[in-house]
Order: C-alpha cells, then sequence, then structure tokens
C-alpha cells in the first residue's frame, strides 16, 4: 500500500515516522492556503507566530493559556501525533491531504478501531454506513467510576479523553444507543437532543 500525506501548508509529503501537527482556525485564518489541518513540523516551526493582544479576529485557543503574556502558535495546535494515528483521527484533512487510499485500504482490511473506522467512512462515502457515530452530550462531568461503568457496559461507546463530558456512542440499528441513553439516565444525567457528530477532522 502507498502511503502518502501531503503537508496541509508546504505540500511536501510527510514521512510515515514524522510527527504531523494539528492546526486550529487561527492557523488556518492566517494561512488561507491550507488545503487541511495536518501540517509537518517544519512548516509548524518555520511559520510559528506571536498572537499579539487583541488582534483584530484572532481565534481563541482551544485551551486557555495560562499566563498573561497571550498565546503564540503553539497553543494553538490541539493535536500532534505520528502520520498514521493522526490521519485516522482527521480523516476529512487527510483525504484533501493526498491519503484517501491509505484510508479506504485501512478500512476495507478493518485496521482501524471501531469509533475511528465508522469517521472515516462517513468521510469517504459521505455516508454513515453501517455503523453510526452519534455524540451524546451530558449536562456534568462524569466521575472516574461512572466512565468505568459505562465503558464496561457500553463497549461500543467511546469517551473523549479530551472533552468528557461528551460521549460518542456507536450505533448499529437504535439498540446500542437506546441502552446508553437508558443508562445515562440512570446515573442521573439529563442527556442533550442527539446530534450525528459532525465535527470538522
Ligand atoms: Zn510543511
Ligand atoms: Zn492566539
Amino acid at each position: 500500500m502507498t502511503w502518502r500525506l501531503e503537508c496541509c501548508l508546504c505540500g511536501q509529503t510527510v514521512g510515515a515516522r514524522s510527527l504531523v501537527y494539528v492546526l486550529d482556525d487561527e492557523w488556518l485564518r492566517l494561512n488561507t492556503h491550507a488545503i487541511g489541518r495536518l501540517a509537518c513540523s517544519h512548516c509548524v516551526a518555520t511559520r510559528a507566530f506571536d498572537c499579539g493582544v487583541d488582534t483584530a479576529g484572532h481565534v481563541p485557543p482551544p485551551q486557555p493559556v495560562g499566563s498573561d503574556h497571550g498565546c503564540d502558535s503553539w497553543h494553538h495546535l490541539p493535536d500532534h501525533g505520528l502520520v498514521k494515528a493522526m490521519v485516522w483521527e482527521y480523516p476529512e484533512s487527510a483525504v484533501r491531504q493526498g491519503a484517501r487510499e491509505y484510508l479506504e485500504f485501512a478500512v476495507e482490511k478493518r485496521r482501524l478501531p471501531l469509533v475511528l473506522m465508522a469517521r472515516a467512512n462517513r468521510v469517504l462515502t459521505g455516508e454513515p454506513g453501517l455503523v453510526e457515530e452519534f455524540t451524546v452530550v451530558l449536562d456534568r462531568e462524569p466521575t472516574h467510576a461512572e466512565v468505568d461503568a459505562l465503558c464496561r457496559s457500553h463497549p461500543r461507546c467511546h469517551i473523549d479523553g479530551r472533552r468528557v463530558s461528551e460521549v460518542t456512542v456507536l450505533s448499529q440499528g437504535s439498540q446500542a444507543l437506546t441502552r446508553m441513553l437508558h443508562d445515562l439516565r440512570r446515573l442521573g444525567f439529563a442527556p442533550a437532543p442527539l446530534t450525528l457528530s459532525d465535527r470538522l477532522r
């Protein structure tokens, strides 16, 4: 399987063992030619920027900045990892950056975890396929014990470590979803109405 991912900024092919950085909306605002969100480490270093205070149009970074000095470009990188993992996590960008063939191969061979497979499948085909992915937004953060209990009784649920008040439910038919909602209410949550997860990846 020929592997290929172009950096969204410079267009260079990213090596299979390289680190890839995920650009947030501020990076995209300043680099309107970017074709996706996955950038090579060279670009992230050479195109680094300081935000300055009160810059017009500045998009706040995903995580609040602790110091009084405002943020710089490194605060605007919500995620990074080895190229293959980032292609799986951000299939929408990956497809635009040349990795469609690899993703199709990975889905066909069922090489991806189920939650990522559902996401990749939706990007590749525009359809949810057999597995649908729902995001359930909770009215409070579950405790560790509650997360453990939910994961044990719902092997098809995925709890995003970065945003614990959201639970992703993978559902083949409506059964898995109905059972999850039932358990959430039993634990005292008031889950918000369901939306198909459509985060731009
Ligand atoms: Zn680059
Ligand atoms: Zn900033």
